[in-house]
């Protein structure tokens, strides 16, 4: 029983993997990168901060940038949101060379198609919790009223109609993070930058945090491109792009479907273990059984190995 469902697991495991490979090669890029390198100069030093990174990113996926402190993340981010120029390389994002467009043309880019969530929050001091939302609607010259319930019909999904009227410095850092958040996604922008998100929050408000930017991204189909350090955050990530260095060392597919049937598996297994081990202490165990689970093991691979011949 124990075998069969391990054999199970894997064969689905490779076919899920096989499938996604598929699909990847159907989906949209929303985000295209060639050869893109980045060079800050200080002085006579050269510092190489990205090095020839080429990636594709696509429609309505949670990709996650990963890496430690200084390998490039936010340096690639920054490029992606036209924010810094590339030194050589192209960036095309919805079929466009972001590089080739002026600064006006870009700004207009940026308001139409894309939401940013920052670290330390960047919210204006000044403002209300709604005044800040509604920020980027204002920009987009959305008439006073109709601004005004689009803020504030943000403000409650993210769980804040009793703070609108407040200011930054009245809220806690989850407070201001889900304002934060409320504004990226208050005009729906196709794609939401989002760099070390939970950056300045404790475990608990980190969990809630990238909850609601997952699942905001995912009622509404948006593309999310986030940097972290940490790999638990990256588990929410649809992709998962390792960076090393100035360099993308590899490529990883989080299949959360996939996580939820091992774990369901691995529940019945444990489920049988419990009753197989109920119905042992009744019956006496001896040396004999405990001697069947490598047997179990070897013959677990072997038919795995029988099963993927027979596959082809
Ligand atoms: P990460 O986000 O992974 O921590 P960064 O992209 O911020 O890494 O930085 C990558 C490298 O580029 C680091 O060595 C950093 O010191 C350097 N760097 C980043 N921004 C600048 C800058 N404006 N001028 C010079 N060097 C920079």
């Amino acid at each position: 029983m124990q075998v069969e469902k391990e054999v199970k697991t894997v064969l689905k495991k490779e076919k899920v993997s096989s499938e996604k490979k598929e699909k990847n090669s159907e989906r949209e890029k929303i985000i295209v990168l060639k050869g893109v390198k980045k060079v800050y100069r200080m002085g006579t030093e050269r510092i190489c901060a990205v090095d020839d990174v080429s990636f594709e990113i696509y429609k309505g996926e949670f990709c996650c940038l990963l890496g430690t402190s200084g390998s490039g993340k936010s340096t690639l981010l920054n490029l992606m949101a036209g924010i810094e120029k590339v030194s050589s390389g192209q960036i095309i994002m919805k079929g466009k060379n972001i590089h080739h467009m002026n600064e006006n043309r870009l700004a207009k880019f940026r308001q139409k198609y894309l939401g940013f969530v920052f670290q330390s929050y960047n919210l204006l001091n000044s403002m209300t919790a709604l005044e800040n939302v509604e920020f980027p609607l204002v920009f987009k010259r959305v008439p006073n009223k109709k601004r005004r319930r689009m803020a504030l019909e943000m403000l409650k999904k993210v769980g804040l109609e009793d703070r609108i009227k407040h200011k930054p410095k009245e809220m806690s850092g989850g407070q201001q993070q889900r304002v934060g958040i409320a504004r990226a996604f208050v005009a729906n922008p196709e794609i939401v930058f989002a760099d070390e998100p939970t950056g300045n929050l404790d475990s608990k408000t980190s969990k809630e945090v990238m909850e609601l930017i997952q699942g905001m991204a995912r009622v509404n189909k948006q593309t999310i491109v986030m940097v972290t350090h940490d790999n638990k955050l990256a588990e929410y990530a649809d992709r998962v792009i390792r960076v090393f260095d100035g360099k993308i060392i590899s490529i990883e597919e989080n299949d959360h479907s996939q996580k939820k049937e091992e774990s369901d598996v691995n529940d019945e297994i444990a489920q049988v273990n419990k009753e197989t081990s109920n119905e042992e202490t009744s019956n006496d165990i001896n040396n004999n059984d405990i001697n069947n689970k490598d047997t179990n093991k070897e013959e677990f691979t072997e038919e795995v190995i029988n099963l993927k011949k027979a596959e082809g």
